[in-house]
């Protein structure tokens, strides 16, 4: 009988996404319009209690590591709840948080207590105006405050997530670096991806990773490959010869990781999505409390999950639906 989920490419899958809510508090330029998004009403959230049934029958199955995103999650009330839940369940060793860091500090310490383990923080410019400008009036200090809060609990590793945009932080390049010597910190540098919007703003200001080795190169410094940070999928890994931290670089645009994907995504409405570029996906709620109804969804979504995701070049795989996702980064979780 089949188990474990591993697709027709032979990928183990061990990881899963959780997007607990569409919503978000910030309005960032590459991921929500300013005005007129539609969000889930709280009913049709899946509950705590629905997400731990899924993982409990997913941790039977080989998933060890979580991680929590939306939107934003930290706007689901009391999210230590069910970190704890999550994290009582035999077999997850591991439960990660992407988050925006506005609400993160004052709940650092809870979420660690009841059982996170780490913490991506986004933050896509160090300069207070051009941050309220990305993220559409978020306050820098209190997403520093949430990076502050991350060490001081002893979360690790502590990423920073920032998207590089041309002509809007790729300015900010060697900074970002620099705060690696005395800082231990992962800055993880992503390509700005073409992902359910209008690509035309994509393209001009799209920017290939290799800059950050040139901008690096420019200021004398040297690179060295990094090893063991935990939860690198997608990234390679460098650092700075002599910091404390370490940068990393996720080209999902230019070279696509999905060699090695091991990855998952359940979306806040209960849906499995087997690659995030493309719009296939299956519903799970009506599932829940039949395991083996719950296993059989997955399976049927591992058989369909493309090679890779040729984002933005040719669509050249029999078994996916060939439209990609209509939903936005917030709505599958990034
Ligand atoms: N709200 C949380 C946050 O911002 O960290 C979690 C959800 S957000 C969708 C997850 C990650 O996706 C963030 O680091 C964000 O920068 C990234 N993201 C959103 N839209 C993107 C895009 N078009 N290209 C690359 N990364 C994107
Ligand atoms: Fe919200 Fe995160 Fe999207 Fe920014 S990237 S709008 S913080 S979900």
């Amino acid at each position: 009988m089949r188990e474990k989920l591993v697709d027709r490419f032979n990928r183990i899958h061990d990881y899963l996404r959780i997007s607990v809510t569409d919503k978000c508090n910030l309005r960032c330029v590459y991921c929500m319009p300013e005005e007129g998004m539609e969000f889930e009403p709280d009913e049709r959230l899946l509950s705590f209690g629905e997400i731990a049934e899924v993982v409990r029958v997913l941790a039977g199955m080989g998933v060890r590591k979580l991680r929590l995103t939306g939107g934003e999650p930290m706007l689901r009330k009391d999210l230590d709840r069910l970190v704890a839940m999550l994290s009582a369940i035999p077999g997850i060793e591991d439960i990660a948080l992407t988050t925006n860091g506005i609400f993160f500090a004052p709940k650092a310490e809870k979420l660690k207590a009841a059982g996170l383990t780490r913490v991506n923080i986004s933050l896509d410019s160090l300069r207070a105006d051009r941050f309220a400008l990305i993220t559409r009036g978020g306050d820098i200090k209190k997403v520093l405050a949430a990076v502050d809060a991350a060490l001081r609990v002893g979360l690790d590793p502590i990423k920073l997530n920032v998207v590089l945009m041309k002509g809007i932080n790729d300015d900010e390049i060697e900074d970002f670096l620099a705060m690696t010597f005395d800082r231990k910190l992962n800055i993880r540098f992503i390509e700005y991806m073409p992902i359910g919007h209008d690509d035309e703003g994509w393209k001009t200001k799209y920017l290939s990773l290799n800059t950050v080795f040139e901008r690096a190169a420019s200021r004398g410094w040297e690179v060295e490959p990094a090893s063991g940070i935990t939860g690198n999928g997608p990234a390679e890994n460098h650092r700075l010869k002599g910091a404390q931290g370490t940068f990393g670089l996720i080209h999902p645009v230019s070279d696509h990781f999905c060699e090695t994907c091991n990855r998952l995504r359940l979306t806040a409405d209960g849906n499995v999505k087997p690659c995030l570029y493309w719009s296939d996906e299956f519903n799970v709620r009506s599932r829940i409390g039949d395991d083996q109804a719950v296993r059989d969804l997955f399976f049927r979504a591992l058989d369909i999950k493309p090679e890779n995701h040729e984002m933005a070049l040719a669509l050249d795989s029999a078994n996916q639906s060939h439209t990609p996702t209509v939903r936005r980064m917030s709505q599958i979780g990034g």
